[in-house]
């Protein structure tokens, strides 16, 4: 379908890399993966029981994309696909044949030990492998290739994940108004003015992160050392953070890129997004208020980010697309980051909560507390204008490159994405309350608590997909010597 790049051999046999460019992957209009179609039904079911349980992450009209293997063995991680409490294991389906075209050519793509063949196939090719996985997965589905797919499922509780793409580049965006105006407040104090810096409403202001350390659900974190400035000291302390806290967020992983020069425009952008995850921007805070300016997080931030494994598809989310509005008093948009499209459709109603799991509880056999509930929908940017704006200036992204949103907090204070906002700089600490065990106080992360993010799409008329979870566990520090 596109000219071919290196050929690469595999286990089994020798696949063709596509090349930088390949020409005209946009699909047409009615097939881009914002429009609705019939795998979006919220009436279909599959023969796959457990993916019509009610309250299921993982439905038929999902069908997100992960890598994995079988739980501690000694076997490749290989791509595979969500269905109920199964996974599709793709590189068993390249095995048995049972899908064809391009459908197959993207399951051959994502039989990887990693996603980045099958994100820079774009977007016509997702759909194929979507469309044909549905086709066979649904109820009533039948004949010799229905058969073959079945013997492709593996039970998620036998398997592990890994990180699902090699991750180029990291960028993490800094895109909730409301969580800059609580962290200005926090971080410049609260003297009247507007706690949002000039250039928020006129920028999706980001960093440049660190890939080394980004890890995937059920990662370790160490609790960092670093250098922070005490209240009215006059020199810095070294030790261990004492103001851990996680960043409630969802990750972009780009599908195909643009050339160095080039820019994606503000219409195209979601056609050069795979998928959404969710993502847990460990940061902390003692270190990231003494390092910050003038540069923006460095130590505060590089020691660790746990993505889930789970990436679900834009095409997937398609119905919970909704209006983007900002306040009227509020600047319009340049206009490389203002089109109709993109105002009509360009926010995403994903609903997010952390919970958090501490040693008292876990001891007592209990489970996580719920701190906060929010949406993605409250961005003050969205998606598109993220990718739009940081190709602009000609910045190329590569496929499997991640972007993160920024903490997301919405307008209410039981909203906010991050301990620091929630406990106001630690002056406040939350009571973690819940059945089975005694009431605890948190003002920032103690060791051994892990911090649980879960993410879905829910509303009438629409079935109900999740991002299953992102979870991380705090490990003392190591001594310093
Ligand atoms: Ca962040």
């Amino acid at each position: 379908m596109w000219a071919t790049g290196v050929a690469r051999d595999t286990w089994y046999g020798t696949v063709a890399r596509p090349s930088p460019k390949p020409p005209s992957f946009l699909p047409r209009k009615s097939d881009r993966m914002t429009a609705l179609n019939h795998t979006h039904d919220p009436a279909a079911r599959s023969w796959v029981a457990s993916a019509n349980t009610p309250g299921t992450d993982f439905p038929i009209q999902n069908l997100p994309l992960a890598v994995f293997r079988h739980y501690q063995e000694d076997e490749a991680f290989r791509g595979g696909v969500a269905i109920g409490d199964q996974v599709i294991d793709l590189a068993r389906v390249v095995v048995v044949g049972c899908l064809d075209g391009l459908a197959a050519e993207a399951a051959l793509a994502g039989a990887y030990h990693n996603l980045n063949v099958l994100m820079a196939l774009g977007p016509k090719a997702w759909q194929a492998l979507r469309h044909g996985l549905f086709d066979l997965l649904k109820e009533g589905a039948e004949g010799p290739k229905v058969e073959a797919l079945r013997s492709c499922l593996v039970p998620q509780v036998a398997v592990e994940y890994n990180v699902p793409a090699q991750i180029g580049d990291y960028t993490d965006f800094y895109t909730s108004v409301h969580h800059s105006a609580n962290i200005g407040k926090i971080m410049r104090g609260d003297n009247g003015t507007d706690p949002v810096l000039p250039n928020f409403r006129w920028i999706p202001v980001g960093y440049h992160g660190r890939v080394s350390s980004i890890g995937v659900s059920g990662q370790e974190v160490r609790r960092p050392l670093g250098q922070y400035m005490p209240a009215g000291a006059t020199a810095p302390e070294f030790g261990p953070c004492k103001r851990l806290d996680y960043e409630l967020e969802v990750g972009m992983y780009i599908g195909q890129g643009n050339a160095l020069g080039d820019a994606i425009a503000l219409g195209e952008a979601d056609q050069h997004i795979f998928g959404i995850c969710l993502l847990n921007d460990w940061s902390a805070r003692d270190i990231q208020a003494w390092e910050y300016q003038p540069l923006g997080p460095f130590l505060a931030k590089n020691f660790a980010t746990t993505v889930s494994p789970w990436i679900v598809t834009m095409e997937a989310l398609a119905p919970y697309r909704q209006a983007w509005e900002r306040p009227a008093a509020d600047p319009k948009p340049l206009p490389y980051l203002d089109d109709a499209s993109n105002n009509a459709e360009g926010a995403l109603d994903i609903q997010l909560e952390v919970l958090l799991q501490t040693p008292q509880r876990t001891a007592a056999g209990a489970g996580p507390v719920r701190v906060s509930q929010t949406s993605f929908r409250h961005q003050y940017w969205t998606a598109a204008q993220m990718v739009a704006h940081h190709t602009v200036g000609g910045c190329n992204l590569q496929p499997g490159d991640l972007l993160g949103s920024g903490t997301i907090s919405g307008p209410t204070p039981s909203e906010a994405g991050a301990l620091i906002e929630l406990t106001k700089g630690g002056r406040e600490p939350v009571t973690l309350s819940g059945p089975g065990a005694p009431d605890e106080q948190r003002g920032f992360l103690e060791d051994g608590d892990t911090v649980i993010l879960r993410g879905w799409c829910e509303k009438a008329g629409a079935a109900r997909i999740g991002f299953g979870e992102c979870r991380g566990t705090v490990l003392p520090a190591r001594s310093v010597a």
